[in-house]
């Protein structure tokens, strides 16, 4: 429906998770009139997480789909069109600045600002896609209950293994933890919680290198390790594996678009949401990969809709 009117935006915001909300919140509330695009996954990453205990206003935690609700409602409230569509190409090069969706929708604005944030990154192994769905996972707290008593594998030695780790051992039989260094990379205070459970074990210097499965009933059957120290393999007994090794921007549409970093995030003036086009703004974790905290994507989304906005009524900073 708006293809066809060529409605030109004011701002058009991409993305829906605490970036893309919050910017969508501020954009609103400076009178600039907001299209918020979601995105394929509404509500971003939180929606994958049971237990959101660091974002203030909350005594004890909030849940993340409730957590993302309650903006999406705030947003909506404060009259944000909302549009369930997904970007799919953009052109940069030309005012008003122009974004293509899935649906055939043509969007206009004379400032972007983009919150696509990022996805969880895969092995890449035999054996991972074929059974992605069935035993190979990358959210524990969206697919942890389906491993009742089971064995289960957590790949990775950051905070988000640690987390997952410890979240599954409020279902399953045991976790074992396949890290490809001697060492943890998970903060002190997870690595301890790490350390006293009594369900998690850590093999250390291994990396995946297949995904054993069976067809009939289609499922995970092991892991075949490597220990990357003595080259010796070994075939871990799991039914799942949830893989947690890190996450990569979702920057596809925007290359040749936008300057990029070497992993694909999008490179902004330090301190600030401006991209190497004027207009253009990233917020969230789309453009930090530094800390993946909702606060911080939220903080960022907040100053992208206050430089978009000063940017539509050139004022300089
Ligand atoms: P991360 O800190 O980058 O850790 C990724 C882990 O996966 C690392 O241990 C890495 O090994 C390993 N890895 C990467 N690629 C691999 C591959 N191809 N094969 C095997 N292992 C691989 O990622 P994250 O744990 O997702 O955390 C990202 C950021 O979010 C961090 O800043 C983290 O502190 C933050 N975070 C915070 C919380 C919290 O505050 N509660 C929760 C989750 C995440 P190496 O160690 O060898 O590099």
């Amino acid at each position: 429906t708006m293809s066809q009117r060529k409605d030109i935006h004011k701002v058009l915001i991409i993305g829906s998770g605490p970036a893309g909300y919050t910017a969508g919140i501020y954009a609103a509330r400076a009178g600039l009139s907001p299209v918020l695009v979601s995105g394929f996954e509404v509500g971003g990453q939180l929606t994958l997480s049971e237990d959101v205990s660091n974002f203030p206003g909350f005594v004890g935690s909030v849940r993340g789909p409730d957590l993302m609700e309650t903006m999406r409602q705030q947003v909506l409230n404060l009259g944000v069109t909302m549009v369930n569509d997904i970007i799919v190409e953009v052109d940069f090069a030309h005012r008003p600045f122009e974004c293509s969706s899935e649906n055939h929708n043509a969007f206009y604005a004379d400032a972007v600002l983009i919150a696509t944030g990022a996805s969880a990154k895969w092995l890449n192994v035999a054996g991972e896609d074929k059974f992605r769905g069935f035993g190979v996972s990358v959210c524990a707290t969206c697919d942890g209950f389906f491993y009742k008593n089971k064995h289960v594998a957590v790949v990775g030695g950051g905070n988000s293994a640690a987390e997952e780790a410890i979240y599954l051992t409020n279902f399953v039989r045991s976790v074992t933890i396949v890290h490809r260094r001697e060492q943890m990379r998970a903060d002190k205070a997870l690595f301890d919680q790490l350390a006293q459970n009594h369900k998690i074990n850590i093999k250390y210097n291994c990396v995946v290198e297949e995904v054993l499965g069976q067809d009939n009933p289609k499922g995970v059957t092991g892991l075949r390790l490597k220990n990357v120290r003595t080259d010796k393999k070994e075939i871990l007994d799991v039914s799942g594996v949830f893989v947690a090794i890190g996450h990569k921007p979702n920057t596809d549409v925007f290359k040749n678009h936008l300057e990029l970093d070497k992993d694909g995030y999008i490179k902004t003036t330090m301190g600030t949401c401006k991209t190497s086009i004027p207009g253009i703004f990233a917020s969230g974790d789309v453009q930090n990969p530094h800390y993946r905290q909702a606060i911080i994507a939220a903080g960022s989304g907040a100053i992208g809709a206050l430089e978009a906005e000063r940017f539509l009524n050139k004022r300089q900073d």
